[in-house]
């Protein structure tokens, strides 16, 4: 049985303490949500702060990105061993803006899952089609491909553990939406492609979240679609009320 998992990612925004700030709104409004994992995924720089303000608190530590190496010469980066060392438990992997920014390829993010998988922690690799491709009609071939290419050599076990996140690009801080029923159709498609590539109960077992301009008024609509487990929530996890209120939505839905 899947659970719900909304995660907020804060990209590069907030400072020290509104970041605190923001997580202890969060621990004293989160209401019973046993039914939800939730994870916040702050700038590496606060990861220490925010990990220590959340500690007891159900609500889980993540990070944005890692680099594959254990340790060496990689200025500027940060290993999975030393997200550990922090507590975090999740990794975002092949954001659509760490694609297009940074040129990271679906071959990096496989070399990133593969380590994040080995140190025990658990990756949400995010996949999506551009505007122009979903306007080609390219929607099913773009996301199959970065799944099938970001995913490779992994265990049935490794699979099951790994959370997706399917992000149109053209829907992330846009505020334009997928209709849950855009969403559901490349969902299921990825469930289908798990079920081949891996199991029918690896792909019963994976969480795949929807990313793009969720808030509080569509995420009861897209929550609702059978293959959508939860949301990766960008502009809307940066203010308590907003995220919080995706989360209930989740909380009222009977997986
Ligand atoms: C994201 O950054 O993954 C995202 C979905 O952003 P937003 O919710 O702002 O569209």
């Amino acid at each position: 049985m899947r659970k719900f998992f909304i995660a907020g990612n804060w990209k590069m925004n907030l400072l020290r303490d509104s970041s605190v700030a923001l997580v202890h709104q969060l621990m004293d409004q989160l209401q019973n949500t046993s039914s939800v994992d939730v994870a916040v995924c702050p700038p590496s720089v606060y990861l220490h702060d925010v990990g220590a303000a959340l500690r007891g608190s159900p609500i889980q530590l993540g990070a944005q990105n890692v680099h594959h190496a254990t340790e060496g010469a990689y200025t500027g980066e940060i290993s999975c061993a030393m997200l550990n060392d922090l507590g975090c438990r999740y990794v975002i992997l092949g954001h659509s803006e760490r694609r297009a920014i940074f040129g990271e390829t679906d071959v990096d993010v496989n070399v990133k899952l593969h380590a994040v998988l080995k140190a025990g922690l658990t990756p949400i690799v995010c996949v999506g089609e551009t505007l122009q491709q979903r306007e080609a009609g390219e929607t099913q071939q773009v996301v199959r491909g970065q799944c099938t290419h970001s995913l490779s050599g992994l265990t049935n076990e490794q699979m099951a553990k790994t959370v997706l996140a399917y992000e149109p690009v053209w829907a992330i801080g846009t505020g334009k939406t997928a209709t849950p029923a855009q969403a559901e159709e490349v969902h299921a498609d990825i469930r289908k492609l798990l079920a081949t590539t891996f199991s029918g109960s690896v792909a019963n077992a994976v969480v795949i979240q929807y990313g793009g301009s969720v808030k509080a008024d569509n995420a009861m609509e897209l929550l609702g679609q059978p293959n959508i487990d939860g949301a990766l929530v960008g502009g809307a996890s940066l203010k308590s009320d907003s995220f919080l209120a995706i989360v209930q939505a989740a909380a009222k839905i009977k997986k």
